[in-house]
């Protein structure tokens, strides 16, 4: 091990088994360890640099606010913030934006406006919400009592009162939990760390239905799978079906800490001055990467890049699933969050990956992950597969 390895491992808690390495540098798909080597990134920091590592467009838009004003508190505006949350409500169906600085920051407020909302329109004891098996909401106490895997939650209990899990993509299993206290369903348009878990547009379009028949609220958790990653800015516009509230973080600033909570002009006021807030949410540096990755996914072809890579690399990994009928399962994928879920461990394929140069993921010990930036080229996408075919040709 090198010097910097040690340092982390000797000094900072054991919350993460990491990979031997260590990243100096990063461009477009690709970084560089200390040793020279250079790596194929296809999972972006776990979906979080989907315009690739570096983008000129966010380096120059946070380099100029540095220089020009890096933090200021929320009792103040700011020309970034403005922007973003103009851009955000010009290009969803939301009418307002809280920010904040993460995943699980952005669903904690959804949990809180929820619950908020409930006491001022209905009940104070309909403060349930119903989460989805297999999904993946963050870490603070609400977000892991969200988060539909035990395996997370082990250890930590007692959970904060008030969610129920369902298995997800079962319209009949949801309705049966829906009761007179259900505030609120929440879940994830297609699930990350659950393993690229896709519903059927049927499914997301009776959730929206029993929303409205009961009044409750629907909240999309979006961290992953928004700003652009699977081929439209966000993924609710493939089912054709719009939350109540949503939430982004990963990709928001184009790999600066981000988080945002979006709802309607409605449900909106239920935070009213006092009731929630961040001392960094909005800051300006983070802002101002903020709106350059906006205007990238608005102004140019890169949604249809990820819709057109995304079939490429789907149609290539099906090729390599009828070689290995035995190995894989199934491939999953929209735009360019793409699982390949495999009959064996995952671990050792990826570590051959990382090997040969090739940075992929595995979720739920069986399934692939591929999160390759949504500017990618064909030549990435090839060069991509064709290490992990080698992979697999000589020997799992
Ligand atoms: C990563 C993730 C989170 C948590 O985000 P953090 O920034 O790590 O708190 C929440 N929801 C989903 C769907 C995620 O993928």
């Amino acid at each position: 091990m090198n010097r910097i390895a040690d340092l982390t491992e000797k000094n900072t808690f054991q919350t993460y088994s990491r990979y031997p390495v260590t990243l100096v540098r990063g461009k477009g798909s690709r970084v560089w360890d200390d040793n020279g080597k250079e790596y194929l990134d296809f999972l972006s920091g776990i979906a979080v640099c989907n315009l690739g590592h570096c983008h000129p467009a966010v380096v120059k838009a946070a380099q100029a606010q540095l220089e020009k004003l890096i933090h200021v508190s929320n009792f103040f505006y700011t020309e970034p913030q403005a922007e973003l949350a103009e851009l955000l409500a010009d290009n969803s169906f939301a009418d307002k934006i809280f920010f904040c600085n993460s995943g699980a920051e952005a669903n904690e407020a959804a949990i809180k406006l929820a619950r908020k909302y409930e006491h001022e329109h209905a009940d104070p004891n309909r403060f349930e919400i119903i989460t989805m098996g297999g999904s993946f909401h963050g870490r603070t106490f609400a977000t892991l009592s969200a988060t539909g895997q035990k395996k997370f939650q082990k250890g930590f209990e007692p959970l904060l009162p008030g969610f129920q899990h369902v298995a997800f993509n079962d319209i009949d299993a949801l309705k049966e939990v829906v009761t007179d206290f259900t505030s609120a369903i929440m879940l994830e348009p297609i699930q990350g760390e659950g393993g690229v878990n896709i519903p059927s547009v049927k499914f997301m379009k009776e959730v929206r239905q029993l929303c409205d028949e009961k009044d409750i609220l629907l909240i999309f958790d979006e961290v992953q799978v928004g700003m652009g990653r699977t081929g439209k800015l966000f993924a609710y516009e493939h089912f054709g079906v719009e939350p109540d509230i949503m939430t982004l973080a990963k990709a928001l600033a184009g790999g600066f800490p981000a988080g945002a909570m979006l709802a309607g002009k409605k449900i909106a006021e239920s935070f009213s001055p006092g009731t929630h807030a961040s001392t960094f949410g909005g800051n300006p540096v983070v802002m101002a990467a903020g709106v350059a990755v906006m205007r990238e996914l608005i102004s140019t072809d890169v949604l249809d890049n990820c819709l057109e890579m995304g079939r490429h690399f789907c149609a290539k990994l099906n090729n390599l699933k009828e070689e290995y009928p035995g190995i894989i399962k199934e491939i999953r994928g929209k735009g360019l969050i793409v699982g390949v879920e495999l009959n064996i461990d995952g671990k050792e394929i990826v570590k051959s990956c990382l090997n040969r140069g090739l940075i992929i993921n595995c979720t739920c010990d069986t399934i692939l992950r591929f999160l390759p930036p949504i500017n990618v080229m064909k030549e990435d996408i090839d060069g991509c597969f064709n290490v992990l075919e080698s992979v697999f040709k000589e020997g799992l």
